[in-house]
């Protein structure tokens, strides 16, 4: 097993005006990945929390949209006869159709619920394993269409500073078939780890994780919860499911263990007064050395003077940073996991 974990330490003296111009050190902790080799660094003097935002004036003046249950089966696209010929796939609540505007080969869009706005702590982990549910059809009857869509992406944005225009919680169902640049660092790492080591470095990662304990969450049926050693994003949570790289293959247990793992995530998330975030799926079928994986970030909450969380670091230097220690993050929130 070659999974190394490197720490770098950076320090910056000073003279602080806060302790009367004396000498201070402040350190910076940066991180290697050890799949990808990318560095990310752990900053903890972030704004403090501004309380909860109240969302009733927006959500009131924003209902009635598209994905509103008085609209949805008017107003939004239905998939091509030759994929679904019932034109929407609908399980439960959740209901899924082609997005009007996609950003690639097969861009979909599924419904989670028919409330218009729901606070973190109100999703259920029924909404979400309708919405995966929904989304692995449309991948399966997709794939059945076009076999050349292997990599496939099920990603949810949740607010404005998630990148979503529209409150009403939703999945974007996303395959091609090239690998987005993610997908395409982790196929790359691990199929080479896999050839050196003849081992699945999630399964070797896990390990490790299990024996320190320090960033290990919980297992929840095949699904394993941790948190990164080197975050790329805020308060960044993961999950590996144990025998599959594609979420085609999962069993509803499984799927219930990733809708229960999302949920507890939000939950906790709204007890930091957080309200908004980003999750990907990667999905890729036909890689033995590759194991699905759902990371999940909380974004800078929506309030007043908002603070976007991508500064020149993020966006022109491609360095990442996590605004607390995943170990901190790992006791916090293993109490909201079941
Ligand atoms: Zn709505």
């Amino acid at each position: 097993m070659e999974i190394k974990l490197e720490r770098i330490h950076l320090q910056s003296d000073l003279l602080s005006p806060l302790k009367g111009f004396e000498k201070i050190s402040v350190p910076t902790e940066v991180r290697i990945d050890p799949l990808t080799k990318r560095r990310s660094r752990i900053i903890t003097w972030g704004l403090p929390s501004k309380g909860k935002f109240d969302f009733s004036q927006m959500a009131e003046e924003s209902k009635g949209c598209f994905f509103c249950p008085e609209n949805l089966f008017l107003k939004t696209p239905q998939f091509l006869k030759e994929i679904v010929p019932e034109g929407r796939i609908c399980i439960g609540k959740a209901v899924g159709f082609p997005n009007l505007n996609p950003v690639g080969s097969y861009g979909n869009i599924v419904v989670l619920c028919k409330e218009h706005f729901l606070n973190l702590n109100q999703f259920i982990p029924e909404m979400y394993e309708e919405g995966l549910s929904v989304s692995i059809e449309i991948i399966r009857r997709t794939m059945a269409f076009d076999s050349d869509i292997r990599y496939w992406q099920i990603s949810q944005n949740f607010l404005l500073p998630g990148g979503s225009t529209i409150l009403h919680p939703h999945l974007q169902v996303i395959g091609d078939p090239i690998p987005t640049n993610e997908m395409e660092w982790l196929l790359n790492a691990s199929s080479s780890y896999h050839q050196r080591n003849k081992t699945i470095y999630w399964n070797d990662l896990i390990q490790i994780e299990q024996e320190l304990g320090e960033r290990y969450i919980t297992k929840i049926g095949k699904v394993h919860w941790f948190v990164s050693f080197a975050p790329i994003g805020f308060n960044e949570v993961c999950g590996s499911v144990e025998g599959h790289g594609s979420i085609t293959t999962l069993s509803k247990e499984e799927i219930s263990s990733l809708a229960k793992g999302i949920v507890s995530t939000l939950k906790y998330y709204e007890d930091k007064d957080l309200n908004s975030f980003n999750f990907s799926i990667y999905s890729i079928s036909d890689e033995a050395s590759y194991q699905l994986l759902i990371r999940i970030i909380s974004r800078t909450p929506i309030q007043p003077h908002y603070l976007n969380d991508w500064t020149s670091f993020e966006v022109l230097q491609s360095e990442l940073t996590s605004n607390i220690f995943p170990e901190d993050l790992c006791r916090e929130i293993r109490p909201y996991f079941p």
